[in-house]
């Protein structure tokens, strides 16, 4: 009989994929959603890529991070948590507290709730913030950890960070089998025009909303990729009490607009390299721009080894899935002519 999985946040750019990928795998998924009236939306979105019977085996439960109300009920007849919800803005809140709350209460909410309803297995999308210290150069694997008591880090790094600790933290004292997928920025292909912060900043470029380009780099990966992993994780209980880094290779904001010039030669696409004490100027009414500064001018390679190894991946080189990515917003008209 097919496996039960309740995947939090299925409206979401990344957890539709995991849907997709879960559902064409075989597994029954219950997607939480805040409101029920997101589910058409989300039928909408999966349903060209899957045949009936597949679809026949999604349904939806309501289930806010920051209210109790719906995750006992979410977790009957469940088998395996993947929890990706998680508030991702490209904005940073004034009070960081409005971010680092529901991630943080919403992932012990889950995991309590899926714990008292006898699940044994939860897989959490955290992300490549909890693993790089932006504040310096380096090399970073699923070892490293970001600290989020540093002035510099950012409100969403901290949610994230603070997210996966205590992830990590209730698994040691439940014994609940957690694995971690730790994606760097998230590109590709969205399965509809509700698409999230990541591919929003390729949107930015490609409206050539900045005369300029910070130099700061991200590790890349392409969504689909992102989804196999969370997949792989569901399917493989010997991934347990892991973390693993989904992430093909870094790729900088001019390298990124480069490319774009290069693919739609005819828009008007930033390529140069903004000076680092105009964006310190601009970060004072650029909540999002302030949130990269601590990034300026250095590089973070993310090793992809353990992907490779445990999990089998082959990655999509970030420049494809940047170009997957624009050509996706092109093509469907969220970019101006
Ligand atoms: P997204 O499209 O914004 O999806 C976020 C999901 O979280 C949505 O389903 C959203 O529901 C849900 N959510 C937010 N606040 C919630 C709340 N209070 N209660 C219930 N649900 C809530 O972002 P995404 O890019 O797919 O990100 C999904 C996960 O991947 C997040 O955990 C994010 O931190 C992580 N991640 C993303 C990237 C990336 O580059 N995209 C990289 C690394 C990690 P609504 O639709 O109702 O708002």
């Amino acid at each position: 009989m097919s496996q039960t999985v309740l995947l939090t946040g299925i409206s979401g750019f990344i957890a539709k994929h995991v849907a997709l990928a879960l559902l064409r795998d075989g597994y029954t998924v219950k997607g939480t959603v805040r409101r029920l009236d997101r589910a058409e939306e989300v039928r909408l979105a999966l349903a060209p890529h899957l045949d009936a019977p597949m679809m026949e085996r999604l349904t939806f439960v309501q289930a806010d991070l920051t209210s109790d109300a719906g995750w006992d009920a979410a977790m009957q007849g469940v088998e395996i948590l993947v929890h990706t919800a998680s508030p991702f803005p490209l904005d940073q809140p004034k009070d960081e507290e409005a971010l680092i709350r529901p991630a943080v209460d919403g992932t012990l909410r889950a995991l309590r709730a899926a714990h008292a309803g006898g699940i044994k297995r939860a897989v959490l999308t955290s992300s490549s913030v909890a693993i790089i210290s932006p504040e310096r150069s380096g090399t970073f694997d699923e070892s490293s950890w970001a600290d989020a008591s540093l002035p510099t880090t950012s409100a969403y790094a901290k949610s994230k960070i603070l997210a996966e600790q205590a992830a990590w933290a209730f698994a040691r004292e439940s014994g609940i089998h957690l694995t971690t997928i730790n994606p760097g920025l998230v590109l590709g292909a969205p399965l509809d025009g509700t698409f999230g912060a990541s591919v929003s900043l390729v949107q930015r470029v490609l409206k050539g909303r900045d005369p300029m380009l910070p130099m700061i780099d991200f590790p890349v990966v392409d969504v689909v990729d992102v989804a196999r992993m969370h997949l792989r994780a569901v399917q493989d209980p010997s991934t347990e009490g892991q973390r693993f880094a989904a992430v093909a290779g870094s790729m900088s904001m001019v390298r990124m607009g480069q490319i774009l010039k290069a693919a739609y030669p005819t828009r008007r696409i930033p390529t140069k390299t903004a000076p680092a004490i105009l964006l310190r100027v601009l970060a004072l009414f650029d909540s999002a721009l302030a949130a990269i500064l601590p990034s300026l001018n250095k590089t973070h390679t993310v090793i992809n080894t353990h992907a490779v190894t445990k999990m089998g991946m082959s990655f999509t080189p970030p420049e494809e899935a940047l170009k997957i990515t624009a050509n996706w917003l092109v093509t469907k008209g969220y970019v101006w002519a």
